[in-house]
């Protein structure tokens, strides 16, 4: 498979696409376009994006199509064994998932605009470019030349964004057999010693938990923009994150908000991009992957963001229990916790998960899956005496299913909580996970297990803090689940 990338134009926000199919040896074919992209599980039809899509022959010739579902098209190959697909692709949204060009750089997600013939996803792909000499191309594809790249098949292109740009900045730092690289398109006043040495801390204390880094090479490919902007895609061995500070932050808030986000998307590396449930395994790029997990693959992975940044020292207490409190009014605030699950809403991403939606019907995967993670590890370390906690279930998780090249299910999941917890965890199943109503007893007794406690004031700020007087049990557990372990 081969595709040529021209930059059509820049003013109008238009990428050129010119894909290649050879060794066609059936009567049709049929070429697919994804209707939605890994890490937002909502249909976003990228097939409106589309315009001036046609199919010819090498020779010129025009060939024969029809479009048969909204982002998909037979193409009739009768004695035709190669067609080549022409058409350009609007790219004009400036966030981590989607594409964008203009005169400073191209960005793109080969899920929006790439496609894939049924029957030859395993294909590998070459993908040129029509760019100017100065131009660098910043991506976790190998690169066959220095605007050649190489995809061993459509899942892997399909996974991995890349940024063309004449100005951007490239840095790096080795973890033992890996290479971390960060790549910036954007000014920005960041102090790129000091984000090595944090991501280095924080890096260090993820591979800790599940044992080993599973990537030669990794990728921070961060997009600043003058305008305050907030979004991170996780990818295999790669991810973006567009910021923009916002006039109210200050310089350190702005910083540790880029911590936050670039700790999350890492901790995808292993959950999500590695351990996924079964029902993924793999993509079904046409249609919903429906899953009740989300509190798992959001929920565990946002709890571990900022966890890891504590426990590696990288943010103190303070910073910590303040990202905390945040999270926990977003909580309170939202009285969908008294009528829907988080396991439900997680089902429903495919139908509002990233819009406010209806006032009280659902929650958040990403807040409620946290703080049930939350719950989850203070249980466990509390039961096993210290001796487990939710680190043992994601090792174990990893080595049961991504190392023996199976997704998972929830039974997996329950299964390890039981195991490591020593006990029998439905009840927190049936109330945290599937429960209705109002489980925050179990958040405010796990709470009082580490010694701290939740405030809402008058106004509605939630604070999060350690209480003056604690038992020597409430001590010591604080003292393992913050570092420390
Ligand atoms: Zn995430």
């Amino acid at each position: 498979m081969h595709y040529l990338i021209t930059p059509a134009d820049e003013v109008e926000h238009f990428i050129g696409l010119r894909f290649t199919i050879p060794n066609i040896h059936q009567d049709f074919i049929e070429v697919q376009l994804p209707a939605w992209r890994p890490g937002r599980y909502e249909l976003q039809n990228f097939a409106k994006n589309v315009r001036w899509f046609e199919v010819k022959q090498s020779n010129g010739e025009p060939v024969q199509f029809e479009k048969i579902t909204k982002d998909r098209w037979r193409i009739n190959t009768i004695n035709i064994n190669e067609v080549i697909i022409t058409y350009q692709y609007y790219a004009n949204q400036p966030d981590a998932g989607a594409c964008y060009i203009d005169e400073h750089y191209l960005y793109i997600n080969p899920v929006h605009c790439f496609m894939y013939v049924e029957g030859r996803i395993d294909e590998p792909y070459i993908i040129d470019f029509n760019l100017p000499e100065d131009v660098v191309i910043a991506t976790q594809l190998e690169h066959k030349g220095k605007h050649q790249l190489f995809a061993p098949n459509f899942d892997y292109l399909a996974d991995s964004p890349l940024i063309a740009s004449a100005n951007l900045q490239h840095d790096e730092v080795n973890i033992e057999e890996t290479t971390l690289h960060f790549w910036f398109q954007g000014e920005h006043t960041i102090d790129l010693e000091q984000l090595k040495r944090d991501t280095v801390l924080y890096t260090r204390k993820q591979i800790e938990v599940f044992g080993e880094l599973p990537c030669v090479n990794y990728h921070f490919l961060y997009i600043i923009h003058p305008y305050p902007a907030r979004h991170g895609v996780e990818h295999l061995n790669s991810t973006v994150i567009v910021l923009g500070k916002s006039e109210e932050q200050t310089a350190l808030d702005f910083y540790n908000d880029l911590l936050a986000i670039s700790s999350h998307e890492l901790f995808h590396l292993w959950n999500i991009k590695r351990i996924r449930p079964q029902t993924m395994l793999p993509y079904d790029f046409t249609k919903e992957n429906y899953s009740t997990l989300g509190y798992i693959y959001e929920g565990v992975t946002t709890y571990y963001g900022d966890l890891m940044l504590l426990q590696s020292g990288v943010w103190s207490l303070e910073t910590y229990f303040k990202s905390l409190a945040d999270d926990f009014k977003r909580h309170i605030q939202n009285t969908g916790r008294f009528h829907y699950s988080v396991a439900e809403s997680s089902w429903d991403t495919w139908l509002d998960g990233y819009v406010i939606g209806v006032k009280g019907r659902k929650v958040s995967i990403y807040i409620e899956g946290m703080i049930a993670a939350l719950i989850a590890d203070i249980l466990i370390l509390h039961a096993s005496d210290l001796k487990y906690s939710l680190h043992d279930v994601m090792k174990a998780l990893y080595e049961r299913t991504y190392k023996k090249e199976r997704g998972y299910t929830e039974e997996d999941w329950f299964e390890l909580l039981n195991q490591f917890s020593g006990m029998d965890m439905s009840e927190y199943t049936q109330k945290v996970i599937y429960g209705h109503g109002n489980w925050d007893r179990y958040l405010l007794e796990v709470m009082h297990l580490i010694g701290c406690e939740i405030t809402v004031g008058d106004d509605g700020q939630v604070t999060v803090k350690p209480l003056v007087q604690r038992s020597v049990a409430q001590e010591n557990l604080f003292a393992k689940w913050t570092s420390l372990r």
